[in-house]
């Protein structure tokens, strides 16, 4: 039986990882279903964790090493997507897609949140044929084109202002006049030249045809309707919490959760089960911030580490 199985490779699961294993615990297995890193690989920039002030780096770049200084302490990897938790008497059951379920002592859920999409027409249609939600991933293919982003917050902005030194011209398109996004990042936007802000709007339909994204109706608040002949639009409206892995089978969550879906947790990172724990972008009231769900995994880790000493 595994002391710790970890489900999920971003900050907060590799960080939680290094803690359990440089603590002691023999056995510790972090599941990811895709490569470790999470979120921030996706982001072309990352300027406000303490100690990493690099422009020239992206959130691969930055992520790197973590996995890395895991396997050093004796953290294993398994390539493999969780689909359930439950807890059989003492201990945990984790079962796995395709492969036989592990047992392990305590749980670490660490499996963070996914782009939320807007629900424009069209944008289901048209996701990954000019659609997207990675601007790191597909800025590329727009070189020296026009495209549009759509959202208010520090990721619209960010990728907005990573766009602009790829494509000609990128239109930040958001529903109100004030943003989410931090005073600074919204300064930079403003200040760059081939950004063009449209405010109190919504994009009303995405148009495409088999070859992918053609243009954007925008809506303002008048209803007067603004078409653009963009080839990509980028959606950065916020993200939904990975929580599938926490629900049994009656489709009912084996922890208490919020409204939504986000799992409730005390300081040390416990859940309402014992020998659970959930950290980073999943918890409640969670900055989503790669220092903070860092934080919660050394948190976490500790507690786990105690925990087990006192089962013992
Ligand atoms: P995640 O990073 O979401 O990692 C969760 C991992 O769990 C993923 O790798 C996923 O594949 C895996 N997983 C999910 N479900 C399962 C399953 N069932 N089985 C196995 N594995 C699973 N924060 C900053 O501090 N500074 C920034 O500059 C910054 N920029 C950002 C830019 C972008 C574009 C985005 C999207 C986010 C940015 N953030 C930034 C936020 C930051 O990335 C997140 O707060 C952070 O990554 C959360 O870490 P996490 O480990 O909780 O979750
Ligand atoms: P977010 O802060 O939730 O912002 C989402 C934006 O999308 C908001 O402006 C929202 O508008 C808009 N929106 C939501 N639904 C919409 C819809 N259906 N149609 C049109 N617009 C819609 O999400 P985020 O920017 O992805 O950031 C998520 C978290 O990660 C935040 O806590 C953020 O601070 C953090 N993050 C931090 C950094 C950094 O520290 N550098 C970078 C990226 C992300 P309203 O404003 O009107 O609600």
């Amino acid at each position: 039986m595994l002391d710790c199985a970890i489900i999920g490779g971003g900050p907060a699961g590799l960080t939680a990882g290094l803690y359990a294993s440089r603590g002691g615990l023999k056995s510790v297995v972090l599941f990811e279903k895709g490569l470790p890193g999470g979120q921030i690989t996706q982001s072309s920039e990352i300027e406000n964790y303490p100690g990493f002030y690099d422009h020239t780096k992206t959130g691969m770049d930055f992520m790197d090493t973590w996995q890395e200084q895991c396997f050093a302490f004796g953290m294993t990897h398994q390539m493999e997507e969780v689909i359930g938790v439950k807890k059989v008497d003492n201990h945990f059951v984790i079962d796995i897609a395709g492969k036989d379920s592990v047992e392990a002592k305590t749980v670490i859920v660490a499996t963070g949140s996914t782009p939320r999409r807007a629900g424009v027409k069209g944008e289901d249609e048209l996701f990954g044929k000019g659609v997207s939600t990675c601007a790191t991933c597909d800025g590329f293919f727009y070189k020296n084109r026009e495209v549009a982003v759509l959202g208010g917050g520090d990721t619209a902005l960010e990728e907005a202002h990573y766009l602009s030194n790829i494509c000609s011209k990128v239109y930040v398109i958001h529903r109100r006049d004030s943003f989410r996004a931090s005073p600074s990042t919204v300064e930079r936007v403003k200040k760059t030249e081939n950004i063009e802000l449209i405010l109190n709007s919504q994009v009303d339909e995405i148009l495409g045809d088999k070859m992918g994204v053609t243009g954007i109706n925008i809506k303002d608040k008048n209803g007067d309707i603004r078409h653009l002949e963009v080839p990509g639009i980028f959606v950065f409206v916020g993200n939904n919490v990975n929580n599938q892995v926490l629900k049994d089978d009656n489709n009912n969550f084996i922890c208490n959760v919020n409204e939504q879906g986000e799992v409730i947790v005390d300081l040390s990172m416990k859940t309402s089960l014992e020998g659970l724990f959930a950290i980073g972008d999943i918890r409640i009231e969670a900055p989503k911030q790669v220092v903070c769900a860092a934080g919660d995994g050394a948190v976490s880790a500790l507690q786990v580490i105690s925990y087990i000493q006192e089962q013992s």
